[in-house]
């Protein structure tokens, strides 16, 4: 088989590469080692900034965004029994986010490849990249037990964290930046309707928590919890009133349950893993870096890494210019780097370390004090969490 990118991965990044190069008629193959099922039954992101949703408008797979995603001008810090407002419409000149699950956007890109026709090879075991260091790299997979190889003009590596494609790169020949968190975010999912209309970032003396939603009618709500617990030790009514207890007394009396019927607990960790180019493959999303999820990026981040490859494959096939694919890594990594200091930055500020002692609760209500009453302060969050333009 022959094509001229092969994708390592069927996740968002993957599958959102996968169609916009169809859309400009570059042909490519996707891989992935688990079915498309399993694929949609992860349940991860839901906050999308307007660069991801123009690339999704771009790939032809916007229209169920549109009609059934929740557009967000603002959210709220919650602290010292209080409740803030952050404008992100005003202070940022007009952007917004969507609230749309990750689930979904992976569906719609999924039906609108299947719609295209471009090939996707699910259930492959073994996927490895070959020979990316000269001209004729090469994607080695076996399916129902028989060995296949992909020849290709260039691979991408968008195969999540675990994946194939960075463990290939000889370890010399990376950097790697690491800083794993003491605890971790027990979510639960619940077909109940939101607390609120807008997200709710609450910062308490028990620990973090998060009111999200995924529809009117279904809510995704987190805990910060220690990372040895354990999810069987969590009953619905332990969440519920541990979540309460963290909340401003107007959210906990307002708050609708039911019983979930997704939980799990995330451990949280920054991640990065330079360059992102290796010869003829790329690095792209989560196999070169991972973020917190509390300032909702990195779904975001695969996004833009996206949009990166994508304008330099374009230069490559279309203009015949290698400036593009050249400059990859350098221009994903400037953003990413942005991301992960953001990121790294509302965790550090909203939740509550080990050797978080008083002094360390007020430093932090005060910082979110400021924050929510200045202007310069307010719009220095508000531009990070819309994301900063590509
Ligand atoms: C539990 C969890 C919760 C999260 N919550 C949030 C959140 O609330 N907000 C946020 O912004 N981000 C969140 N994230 C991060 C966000 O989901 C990721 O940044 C996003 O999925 C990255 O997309 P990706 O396509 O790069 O990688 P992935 O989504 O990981 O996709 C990688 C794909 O590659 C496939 N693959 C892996 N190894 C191989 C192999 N060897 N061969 C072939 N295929 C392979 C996998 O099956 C998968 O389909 C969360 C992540 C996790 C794990």
């Amino acid at each position: 088989m022959h094509t001229q990118v092969a994708i390592i991965g069927s996740g968002p990044s993957g599958l959102l590469l996968g169609q916009l190069l169809t859309e400009a008629g570059i042909d490519n193959i996707i891989l992935d080692r688990v079915g498309k099922e399993y694929i949609l039954g992860r349940v991860r992101a839901g906050v999308l900034e307007e660069g991801t949703v123009s690339l999704i408008d771009k790939a032809k797979a916007g229209a169920r965004m549109h009609a059934e995603g929740l557009p967000h001008d603002g959210f709220s810090l919650a602290f010292d029994g209080r409740d803030h407002r952050i404008d992100l419409f005003g202070l940022t000149g007009g952007k917004r986010v969507m609230v749309y699950g990750q689930t979904e956007v992976t569906r719609d890109l999924m039906e609108r490849r299947e719609g295209s026709g471009a090939q996707t090879i699910y259930e492959a075991a073994n996927v490895e990249p070959h020979d990316f260091d000269g001209t004729a790299p090469y994607v080695s997979y076996e399916k129902g037990g028989v060995a296949h190889r992909i020849d290709c003009d260039f691979i991408a590596g968008c195969d999540g964290f675990h994946g194939a494609s960075r463990k290939a790169v000889p370890e010399k020949s990376l950097r790697v930046f690491e800083k794993v968190y003491p605890f971790g975010w027990l979510g639960i999912l619940a077909e109940v309707p939101p607390v609120s209309h807008e997200l709710i970032y609450a910062n308490h003396p028990r620990g973090f928590a998060l009111c999200s939603m995924r529809s009117q009618h279904r809510s995704r709500y987190y805990i910060q919890c220690p990372l040895d617990e354990k999810i069987e030790d969590w009953s619905d009514d332990r969440f519920w009133d541990e979540l309460r207890r963290r909340l401003p007394a107007h959210h906990a009396d307002a708050l609708v349950t039911a019983p979930s019927f997704e939980k799990s607990i995330a451990p949280l960790r920054s991640f990065v893993a330079e360059p992102m180019r290796f010869g003829r493959m790329f690095l792209v999303g989560d196999a070169a870096h991972i973020v917190p999820p509390t300032g909702a990026k990195g779904l975001n981040l695969a996004a833009s890494d996206v949009h990166y490859l994508f304008s330099g494959l374009i230069e490559h096939y279309q203009d015949r210019s290698n400036a593009g694919v050249d400059a990859y890594s350098q221009r994903a990594l400037a953003r990413i780097w942005k991301a992960v200091r953001f990121s790294w930055w509302m965790t550090t500020m909203m939740h509550r370390f080990p050797d978080t002692g008083d002094f360390d609760q007020r430093i932090q209500e005060a910082e979110l004090d400021y924050l929510t009453h200045s202007r310069a302060a307010s719009t220095a969050l508000a531009e990070n969490y819309v994301g900063l333009a590509y």
